[in-house]
């Protein structure tokens, strides 16, 4: 089928979406090439998802050791070993590296670890200088962490240096009020860091349900981290043995070392994407249609590169689409408005579909069901903590439309409820279904009595 190309496929960036369409593409019988310039398994497997869970693992042994006074437990002498979670943690993404490289292999794709930008439509020009040709590219070159531009900030991390540090500060400030800046407070704190998180909002995690962020930030403050809302680092200066943070409310702040988790930039620049015509939109992210073509009809784009739901399992099932309908005569289409998605903070976070403010604007009139209270663990633990649910429900229909939750295990109790709000479940059947008894998960199937409505505000 190559014909004239050398390539019926070339997948740049081995990431996620890249791997997994690579490999799919493959395994319809196309010719695959596939580039990659750093690590395969791209950022979830080596600077994201993987080893940030690994890290929430050894961080709630810290808050376990504590609990298990109230059940009688008497621990001895404890001590924690950043560097051996650091060298067992690379074995394990190392590990990781060489599955990805043995799928990739399995499927016949054809690996060059290297860089690759676009020369033209259907040419790639690899780091050493080579070139090949590919009747269809797909572009997965994901995101970047992003830098403030204060004078000095280029002294602090991101998240990428975060998973490499060599020794753990006594201090750091963290900045940032999205799930990676919050994730990562709740894991140094608990690996016995002092912790500044700055945020230059007012209220943390945009684009969850409000009730989440705020909970969240009562929870972080219960856990003594230094959490101050608008308020950004001016300027980043070296001290002996640290640095010194000069805050836009005028303080100054010494701290061990500054993460910076502002966000994240589609890695479009130098890509060659102007050789071949790829539009980008205002934040250099690459425009596809809805079958993630970009204005180009042979090239095609997934993940965050994008810059749509930053998420793994979503570049993933976009890559799988791709190759799917462009080499095995598949078509399906991607629901993007019932996702599920966690966050590993402490307590962590989990959510799907729509918050309350936004089932507001889109239903009109909706039903919200809320509860809080102790989790059970924490009846003997003493740990003062507060888990929150919340349905929120169309009052037009009774279809469930968002669920939210912050408690310990909302990640593994949210994918459950993602099955039902899916398949357009109603409050009805969150009703009829049974319990399971104690949990805190069952509170999602019990929850009786809708919250009074709003008070109208005055426009
Ligand atoms: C700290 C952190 C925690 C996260 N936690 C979660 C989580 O818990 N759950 C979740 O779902 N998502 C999480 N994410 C997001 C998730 O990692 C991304 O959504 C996902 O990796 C996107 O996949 P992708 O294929 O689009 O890009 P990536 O996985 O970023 O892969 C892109 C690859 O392309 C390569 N590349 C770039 N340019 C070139 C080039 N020119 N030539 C060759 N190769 C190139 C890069 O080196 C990279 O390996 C996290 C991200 C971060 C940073």
């Amino acid at each position: 089928m190559a014909e004239r190309y050398d390539f019926d496929y070339f997948v740049i960036g081995g990431g996620s979406g890249g791997v997994r369409s690579a490999r799919i593409a493959g395994a319809h019988g196309a010719k695959v090439g596939l580039a990659e310039e750093r690590d395969l398994g791209g950022t979830c497997v080596n600077v994201g998802c993987v080893p940030k869970k690994l890290f929430t693992y050894a961080a709630h042994f810290a808050h376990d050791f504590e609990d298990a006074a109230g059940y009688g437990w008497t621990l001895g002498e404890r001590s924690f070993s950043w560097r051996t979670l650091i060298e067992n943690k690379n074995r394990e993404i190392a590990r990781l590296n060489g599955v990805y490289r043995r799928l990739l292999e399995g499927a016949g794709v054809e690996i060059f670890d290297t860089r690759a930008t676009l020369e033209d439509t259907h040419t790639i020009r690899l780091g050493d200088g080579r070139k090949v040709t590919a009747r269809t590219i797909l572009i997965a070159v994901g995101g970047w962490p992003t830098r403030p531009s204060e004078p000095g900030t280029e002294l602090g991390i991101t998240s990428n240096e975060a998973f490499f540090l060599e020794d753990l500060p006594k201090h750091i400030t963290v900045c940032g009020g999205g799930y990676i800046a919050v994730e990562f407070s709740g894991i140094f704190k608990a690996l016995g860091v002092e912790v500044t998180h700055l945020y230059r909002g007012r209220s943390l995690l945009r684009g969850f349900d409000r009730d989440l962020g705020q909970s969240l930030a009562t929870e972080m403050m219960k856990q003594k981290i230094d959490l101050r809302f608008e308020t950004i680092i001016s300027r980043l200066s070296q001290t002996g043995d640290g640095l010194a943070a000069t805050l836009s409310d005028g303080r100054l702040l010494e701290t061990g070392t500054v993460l910076f988790a502002i966000g994240r930039t589609p890695m479009t620049e130098g890509l060659g994407l102007e050789k071949a015509g790829v539009a980008r939109d205002a934040m250099g992210a690459i425009v596809v249609d809805a079958e993630y073509k970009t204005n180009i009809d042979n090239i095609y784009a997934v993940g965050d590169v994008t810059n749509r739901v930053n998420l793994t399992p979503v570049a993933i099932a976009e890559g799988h689409i791709v190759a799917d309908r462009l080499f095995g005569n598949r078509s399906r289409a991607l629901g993007y408005e019932f996702i599920p998605t966690a966050v590993f903070s402490n307590p962590p976070i989990a959510t799907v579909g729509y918050t309350e403010e936004a089932a507001r604007k889109t239903y009109g009139a909706v039903d919200v069901y809320r509860t809080s209270f102790r989790p059970m663990k924490h009846t003997l633990s003493g740990r003062d903590e507060r888990t929150v649910m919340k349905l929120v429900v169309d009052k037009g229909t009774d279809r469930v439309v968002g669920a939210h939750m912050i408690g310990p295990d909302a990640p593994e109790i949210m994918q459950g409820v993602g099955i039902a709000l899916n398949a357009g479940a109603t409050k009805a059947q969150f009703d009829a279904t049974i319990g399971i008894h104690p949990t805190a998960a069952e509170e999602f199937v019990t929850l009786r009595t809708p919250l009074p409505p709003p008070a109208p505000t005055e426009d």
